[in-house]
């Protein structure tokens, strides 16, 4: 796996201290078990990411296996899309490809072998006696009448179930352990089950099948694996995982199980039975619809390796389970793409704009670059101009809103990259919609910069009508409406209607239209898009909207103002329940007298209020965190928000002791903040920086070029840096190309790494530049 960040979490510590004692001859085997019944999602990344990226940190090695016991659900069609999906995350099993069923006559074997050591037999009720009898964790389980048969006969028996003369159900073989066991899963399990059913590797040649927990540790033994981790589900099967692994050794290495929380993530189903459901019923179109969870569907809506990659470390491994905000997947998708996507200008609902002072029948072409605000990446395109264009109907209002930033009759707005333009009449159709707007355009404000350096309230994306591309887009949106769509009733009932909407009429700038397959834009104040894997061709493109470029579900959808050039990461706040102090003070000085002295230490001498203190009582690491913070520094207001609306945001449910910045540093950080050397969108970025990789904040800051510059000296290096850079466009804008002075404010921008504003660098270039 390339450019894996470092793990570290509590599983990395076991290995280590596995290493250190020379256990398993240091070597790390972990595998990948997927059964081949469905496709992988978003979970199984993760697991996946786990897996190889443990191994690949202490150079072992990890298997794909595919865990395929159970016939009747499994597919060869679900094998090859699992590898598929692996491959795709960037890992790699080389030659250590597995299949249980490979080893069906061993696992049998195992099975003979309890038999004749009495630890196994075969019992011939059926299986709701069994389960009847199994009792409960307040009553003991009843022994089955057929626990005391005799050795030969359950050889035989257990023979027979193999040979195929028993119908279904009519036997099981059960390890005899103890129908009493404090663990209900210890009490005389079942090891195999007969089922005449055909098999996709093994055909028919068998009619027995091994359950998941005996054949799941003898698949590790077998393999060598060192490390088997597996989701908190299976915490009480490890007693009966080393019962199988200790009675039918010995192993070398002795593989051990782990567990780890699984991912559970808003907004979305898990189950493979659900999902499942999902595509029989014909709800998505298909495994790989990319408003599903699964790979197949991440990877066709325009998710990125990266991405996930990047998800993942920010999660990070926890040993308790909790829900994942959504926001935090979009926020590593934001991410990856902004990095990734060339901005276009694409018109999904397009209204026509008609120039009627623009010379008849004349097309200017306009250079403008791929990635603006960044023009050391370099890259242009060549875009018409004409004088009729398209433009989102949305951006248009008749009589302007309060506030009102795009075109509204009377108005003026800039289209990006070329002129100013003023709406003076409003064309309706028949029935009254609005079928034109007639305007002129300002031939002295090229790169819809007016000469006279009027105030232009917003800037549009536009297409010209003529050479614009015609493209099916569609636009995706989480497939369910509320978080937890499995929490209670029907899963489907929380289906969101409106999860996709095909737009026919969207017109795209010319370039786009012979868009390869598999590549992603930046819609310019629409969204991240990429072109449909199955159905976009060069010359009929379609495209997937991946994400918006904000996150519409936590804000009333506001109008879409012009984009500041700030990536933040979705507010998480923490909600409480509303209760009084005085009922939170009585119920704390029960539980924890020392807890209950911090909430009231903390509303009286630092002076928080009352639900900041709760928050910050809710357990002992977090009150403890908090101290030692604020014995570095000592702004207690500031310390707790940090602390509440944004780290523990960051951990999403994860133990403060999983992030890699310790109370100290935080309180390092969260002085920085207070004396203003940050904005707090760098804030942000840099704390989330510091819960991932750890380190000293100020030399993180420094690193990642964090620190705000709006004090003058910061910013005159910054132009400094970029005139010289960029001596050839100052040159050609003091020449007169004044459409140069966004370039320039870009270029300064991203010397400063979005810690000055576009306002005070545009005044700070304009002042030098007179
Ligand atoms: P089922 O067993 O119900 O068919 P499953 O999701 O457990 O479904 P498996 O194919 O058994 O599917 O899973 C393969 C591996 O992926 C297992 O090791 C499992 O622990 C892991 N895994 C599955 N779901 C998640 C999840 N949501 N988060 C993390 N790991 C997961
Ligand atoms: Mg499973």
């Amino acid at each position: 796996m390339t450019n894996a960040r470092k793990l570290s979490n509590f599983l990395t510590d076991i290995v280590e201290a596995d290493l250190a004692r020379g256990t398993n001859g240091q070597k790390v085997v972990t595998r990948f078990p997927p059964e081949p019944n469905g496709f992988l999602h978003i979970g199984h990344a993760k697991s996946i990411l786990l897996n190889f990226g443990l191994a690949a940190q202490y150079s072992g090695k990890t298997n794909l296996r595919f865990d395929d016991t159970n016939p009747t659900t499994e597919d060869t069609l679900f094998v090859e899309s699992i590898e598929k999906d692996v491959q795709w995350l960037g890992c790699d099993w080389g030659s250590h490809l597995h299949f249980a069923s490979d080893s069906f006559e061993k696992m049998f074997e195992c099975g003979l072998r309890l038999v004749r050591d009495a630890k196994a037999y075969v019992d011939s009720q059926p299986v709701e006696a069994i389960r009847e009898q199994r009792g409960s964790f307040e009553r003991p389980g009843v022994d089955s009448p057929f626990r005391t048969r005799s050795i030969e006969e359950n050889v035989s028996l257990f023979q027979k179930m193999r040979e195929g003369v028993l119908p279904d159900g009519a036997a099981v073989l059960r390890a005899k352990i103890d129908m009493a066991h404090p663990n209900v899963i210890m009490r005389d399990p079942l090891l195999y089950r007969i089922r005449h059913a055909h098999h996709h590797r093994t055909l028919d040649r068998w009619c027995i099948y091994p359950m998941y927990d005996f054949a799941h540790p003898l698949e590790d033994g077998f393999e060598g694996i060192t490390h088997s981790i597996c989701t908190l589900e299976f915490e009480s099967n490890r007693e009966l995982y080393d019962w199988v692994l200790d009675n039918l050794g010995p192993w070398n290495p002795r593989p051990r199980q782990y567990e780890f929380a699984r991912l559970a993530l808003g907004y979305t189903v898990m189950s493979k039975r659900k999902l499942l459901q999902l595509v029989n019923e014909k709800r998505v179109s298909g495994w790989d619809d990319p408003r599903m969870p699964t790979i197949a569907g991440m990877r066709r809506r325009g998710v990125t390796p990266e991405a996930l990659r990047d998800f993942a470390d920010l999660i990070g491994v926890a040993k308790n389970n909790s829900l994942v905000d959504i926001g935090k997947f979009e926020f590593a998708i934001r991410g990856d793409l902004e990095r990734r996507a060339p901005r276009a200008l694409a018109v999904l609902n397009p209204l026509k704009v008609r120039l009627t002072n623009w010379p008849q029948g004349k097309v200017e072409e306009l250079n403008l670059p791929w990635w603006p605000g960044e023009p050391a990446r370099g890259g242009t395109r060549r875009v018409p101009f004409g004088g009729e264009l398209l433009i989102e109907r949305e951006d248009f209002a008749q009589t302007a809103p309060k506030g009102w930033k795009r075109l509204a009759l009377g108005g003026e707005t800039r289209l990006m990259g070329a002129y100013v333009i003023r709406c003076h009449d409003v064309l309706r159709d028949a029935s009254g919609e609005i079928a034109e707007l007639l305007c002129t355009y300002d031939a002295d404000s090229a790169g819809g910069n007016p000469k006279d350096s009027r105030k232009i309230p917003g800037t549009l994306h536009w297409v010209h009508e003529a050479s614009s591309a015609p493209a099916e887009v569609r636009l995706y949106d989480r497939l369910f409406n509320v978080e937890q769509p499995d929490a209670e009733g029907d899963f489907l009932q929380h289906l969101n209607p409106h999860s996709l909407k095909k737009l026919g009429s969207a017109r795209l700038e010319p370039a786009l239209r012979d868009a390869a397959v598999g590549t992603h834009f930046q819609f310019v104040r629409q969204g991240y898009f990429f072109t449909d894997p199955v159905d976009s061709s060069p010359g009929a493109p379609v495209f997937n909207r991946t994400l918006g470029l904000r996150d519409t579900w936590l804000k009333p959808a506001e109008a879409v103002e012009e984009r500041k050039m700030e990536t933040a990461a979705p507010e998480q706040k923490l909600k409480l329940p509303k209760k009084d102090a005085a009922g939170v003070l009585a119920e704390l000085e029960s539980r924890s007298p020392a807890l209950a002295a911090c909430f009231r230490r903390y509303q009286k001498e630092l002076g928080l209020k009352p639900d900041e203190a709760e928050l910050l009582v809710s357990d002992e690491h977090l009150s403890a965190y908090f101290d030692s913070a604020l014995a570095v520094h000592g702004n207690a207001g500031a310390v707790a928000k940090w602390l509440s609306n944004e780290l523990l945001g960051l951990l999403g449910g994860s133990p403060l002791a999983s992030s890699r910045l310790s109370a100290e540093d935080f309180g390092r950080f969260v002085a920085l903040v207070d004396a203003d050397l940050l904005t707090p969108t760098a804030g942000k970025a840099l704390l989330a920086d510091l819960v991932a990789n750890g380190g000293d904040p100020q030399a993180r800051m420094h690193a990642l070029k964090l620190e705000r510059v709006d004090n003058p000296g910061a910013l005159d290096a910054a132009l400094e840096r970029v005139f010289e850079v960029h001596a050839a466009e100052v040159a050609r804008y003091l020449a007169g190309e004044k459409k140069l002075l966004g370039v320039l404010v870009g270029a300064v921008m991203k010397e400063t790494q979005g810690a000055a504003d576009a306002g005070s660098v545009r005044k700070a270039l304009a002042a030098r530049l007179g």
